[in-house]
């Protein structure tokens, strides 16, 4: 068990919260890897909010896995995701059209959604999975790159998204700092992550399913993107709650909630139970995999967060 403190990486305060030990990761984007990866820790700044994985593996180990993630991982149905739904209808609502950058667009698939019905906007993609950048390319996307970073300071959108995406960089505020950069004054820039502040996660601590994902560094929340607007240009618009399942009944909700009760109350019953075949996890070829969280996916605990970039130049623009 670590006591230790870490200072934030984001802001470097001192002032940093132990919630608790992630679990050993096993699955990397889809792809079982040969040997575990550490799970680290999971703190949270109590200066900006931030919550981390401490410690975190070098830009460039992390860019080898991306590139070996299973291609199918990140496909989804457009119409089975409330972030899109969501963000499609603000995006088509507004009175302002134009260009629309999606950042780690991977095929494509919210870009065309979103022009469905018409070609309301200007499409243009980020990703760094070749594969999926290609696809997104052949689907009339014009792609301006595999990362943030990498684009010429001058460009400004109409409006961005990035879906999923925060949580799997080390330095989120900075990439928040960076994507307002890109906006244009009064443009509107929609994210969803998970939420470091839902009840199922403030249950769960360190052992909460989402945050044992290896490909997961950084954890936010609707208090955290409040705290870092204003010093990134932007001001909160709106903020919705939603969970990543597209069926939520109580047939679905309960034997999750049964599970992660479980596996944070009972773990050696919630072991002893997977080693008996409950759970669909084949712990007879790996034991260690007795102890990985099961998935909480009918949890409410992702949020969106629409931003506006303001009008007045930053305190750093200002000189
Ligand atoms: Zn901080």
């Amino acid at each position: 068990m670590t006591t230790a403190t870490q200072t934030c990486p984001s802001c470097h305060s001192d002032s940093t919260e132990l919630i608790g030990d992630i679990p050993h990761g096993y699955v990397f984007a889809g792809r079982p890897l040969e040997s575990p990866l550490p799970g680290g820790s999971l703190f949270r700044c109590q200066t900006c909010y931030v919550g981390f994985k401490w410690p975190q593996l070098p830009k460039h180990e992390l860019n080898e896995y991306y590139q070996a993630a299973e291609f199918a991982v990140w496909t989804y149905d457009p119409e089975s995701r409330p972030d899109w739904v969501a963000a499609r209808r603000i995006l088509l609502d507004g009175r302002s059209r134009g260009s629309l950058l999606d950042v780690g667009c991977f095929d494509g698939a919210f870009l065309n959604f979103v022009n469905r019905d018409s070609e309301a906007w200007q499409l243009f993609g980020i990703e760094l999975n070749s594969e999926a950048a290609r696809v997104a390319q052949e689907a009339g996307i014009t792609m301006v790159g595999s990362d943030a970073d990498e684009i010429s300071g001058g460009t400004c959108y109409d409006a961005i998204v990035a879906f999923d995406i925060i949580e799997h960089l080390a330095a989120p505020v900075s990439f928040l700092a960076r994507l307002s950069e890109l906006l244009k004054p009064g443009g509107k820039l929609v994210l969803s992550t998970g939420n470091l502040d839902s009840r199922s996660w403030r249950l769960m601590g360190g052992r909460y399913w989402y945050c044992a994902l290896p490909e997961h560094l950084s954890f936010l929340s609707p208090r955290w993107s409040r705290a870092v607007a204003a010093q990134c240009g932007l001001t909160v618009q709106e903020i919705r709650y939603f969970s990543h399942a597209s069926v939520r009944g109580l047939r679905q909700r309960l034997p999750e909630t049964i599970k992660n009760l479980l596996y944070r109350f009972a773990p050696s019953a919630f072991r002893g139970l997977r080693r008996k075949g409950w759970g669909g996890v084949d712990v007879a070829s790996s034991p260690d995999l007795a102890d990985t969280p099961p998935i909480w996916i009918t949890a409410e605990d992702q949020f969106l967060v629409v931003f506006e970039k303001l009008h007045q130049s930053t305190p750093d623009q200002t000189t």
